[in-house]
């Protein structure tokens, strides 16, 4: 692409913009707003919007998922079905059409999917199945103000996997989880693939895979010396403006709950001190949610608090249920209230902690309109984790240190939390009726471009990895009026292009410095000036990285390319 035409409004400085991605990708041309977290994709960075999509592309195909495209807009009535329609919170962006007729656009799309495969895949038969799309998602986020790292418009790759029984779910989860850390490496990201703990899921059942760096917005546990990695996003979130301003909560309430049973009885039936029961699960007691905050360590007892974490997980499920999955005595369940069902707001479980009644370490008791941040610290949240920097590794008691991280993916194993609510069923090979089994599985396209910036720039600009670059090499003529420099650099952008190397050729009448400031600021992997030794035949060439420079000619410039 030739520089002179190309449509990259470059900007000296930029405003309002805190973090280093959105500044690089403003000043570079590449992005622009047009309201707040919306932003248009400029050529340069729909570039790199290709290059991502096409390596997460090929990562989901060779896994054998398939690709699809599914509305945006849906009509409210799926979303009524699953409780989404008010559960999901203000981020929900609702909008109706000529007849008032009510529609969402799409934050995530499982009711969707669930809705069509629940009409074309009735037999054990056609399982599993995995189906992915890219697209644009609506989200009315709180704090949408860090450039592409949270937009209220973004571009996310959405999976979606249905089972006939659980093993199968876990080998797509893991192919998941494996394609997801071939993607990220080949995008040239440093992250971790951490135990994402939304509170309501078993450490198992969700992987978050976590970008390091300062810019994030969640915590992340990790040993020095072991891959464990945990997401304490709990103690984050409420501790931050995520939380704050929201309605007016009213002010806590302690409420005696006959019949309900306390923490200490939780613990007391998963044999396990009170202190070192870690998870939290949402029970829709009575029809009243209940968030329990269970304490420690979930691998004390590793069996029981799974199943109960699993039976958690089964959203609408009924009391016997429960009681089988769990191996729960009636005696537990009952007093507990899990009268007609179940549910649990995995993904929501820290937004919707405002409405909860909480556990209040009392026999009969809860705390009703608990707001964590203000009837609780930050750091007895934190407590509640059991997990401090300086402490030992729950795996292999090295030290654990906290570091922050850009949240660029999630892989949840859903179970039947969608299937059962919209009633999407297959027949087994006994012929009996069962609901799909279902994983999901996000990546932040666009949040993964942001990411990549955040971590791969100097004072000087972008550096882009050569996998995601716009473009391979930027090829600068210094002085276009200069003949020999115009004519080797015409053949040179010539040559690369024939050889397939992607090619930015500045070919703009401005001053050197401007050009190399530019370049630097775009931050294509490679330079190439073509400047006064242009008539010995010799060109530099530069790499953006590390600044390493040498000279030659220009035959040799596509072998040193990287
Ligand atoms: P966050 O905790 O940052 O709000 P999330 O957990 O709500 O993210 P998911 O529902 O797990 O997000 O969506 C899958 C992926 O979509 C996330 O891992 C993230 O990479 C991306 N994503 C979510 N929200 C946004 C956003 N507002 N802007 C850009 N990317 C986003
Ligand atoms: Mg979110
Ligand atoms: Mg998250
Ligand atoms: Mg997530």
């Amino acid at each position: 692409m030739r520089q002179k035409n190309a449509f990259i409004p470059t900007l000296r400085t930029v405003g309002e913009a805190e973090m280093v991605s959105h500044q690089l990708l403003l000043r570079g041309g590449y992005i622009r707003q047009l309201a707040t977290g919306i932003y248009t994709y400029l050529p340069l960075a729909y570039r790199v919007l290709h290059k991502v999509e096409n390596i997460v592309r090929e990562e989901m195909d060779r896994i054998g998922a398939q690709q699809l495209l599914l509305p945006a807009l849906h009509p409210a009535e799926l979303w009524k079905e699953t409780g989404r329609w008010t559960n999901y919170g203000p981020e929900l962006v609702k909008l109706q059409d000529r007849h008032e007729r009510d529609f969402v656009a799409g934050p995530t799309h499982e009711e969707v999917i669930t809705d069509l495969l629940r009409d074309e895949m009735n037999t054990y038969k056609k399982l599993p199945m995995s189906l992915y799309q890219i697209q644009t998602k609506f989200r009315d986020e709180r704090r949408p103000r860090s450039g592409l790292l949270r937009g209220r418009e973004f571009i996310m790759k959405d999976a979606y996997s249905f089972h006939a029984d659980r093993e199968s779910l876990d080998v797509t989860y893991h192919h998941m989880y494996q394609a997801y850390m071939n993607i990220f490496t080949r995008c040239g990201l440093d992250f971790r693939a951490v135990e994402a703990d939304a509170g309501a899921i078993g450490g198992k059942g969700t992987h978050e895979f976590m970008v390091l760096s300062d810019a994030g917005e969640d915590t992340i546990a990790m040993c020095e010396a072991c891959d464990y990695a945990a997401n304490i996003e709990m103690a984050e979130v409420v501790g931050s403006e995520k939380s704050t301003d929201k309605t007016p909560v009213p002010a806590m309430e302690k409420v005696a709950t006959p019949g309900k049973r306390s923490i200490q009885d939780v613990a007391a039936y998963l044999n396990v001190p009170t202190r070192q029961l870690v998870k939290s699960l949402l029970f829709i007691a009575d029809g009243t949610p209940v968030l329990v905050l269970v304490r420690g360590d979930h691998e004390v007892n590793d069996v029981k608090v799974k199943n109960l974490v699993d039976a958690s997980l089964c959203e609408l499920a009924d009391e016997e249920t429960i009681r089988r999955v769990t191996g729960a005595p009636s005696g537990f369940v009952g007093p507990v209230g899990l009268k007609e069902k179940v549910q649990v707001f995995v993904d929501q479980a820290v937004m919707q902690l405002n409405e909860m009644v909480v556990g209040a370490n009392e026999a009969d008791t809860h705390l009703k309109h608990v707001q964590v941040g203000r009837d609780f610290t930050v750091d007895q949240v934190a407590d509640l984790r059991n997990i401090q920097p300086g402490d030992a590794c729950p795996r292999c008691s090295a030290t654990i240190r906290f570091k922050r991280g850009i949240e660029v993916g999630h892989v949840f194993k859903l179970g039947t939390r969608y299937s059962e609510a919209m009633k999407a069923k297959f027949l087994d090979p006994n012929g009996k009726e069962q609901p799909f089994i279902m994983g999901c599985y996000g990546i932040g396209i666009s949040r993964t471009i942001a990411s990549i910036v955040e971590q791969h720039n100097d004072e000087n600009g972008i550096i882009w990895p050569v996998a995601v670059a716009p473009f391979a090499v930027h090829l600068i003529a210094v002085n276009m009026k200069n003949e020999d420099q115009a004519r080797l650099a015409e053949g040179l952008y010539e040559k690369l292009q024939q050889a397939g190397v992607e090619v930015l050729f500045d070919d703009r009448t401005e001053r050197a410095g401007v050009k190399f400031k530019d370049a630097d600021l775009l931050g294509m992997p490679v330079r190439v000036t073509v400047g006064a030794k242009a008539n010995e035949g010799t060109v530099e060439i530069k790499l953006r990285r590390t600044g390493e420079a040498k000279e030659l000619s220009p035959e040799e410039v596509l072998k040193e390319l990287p």
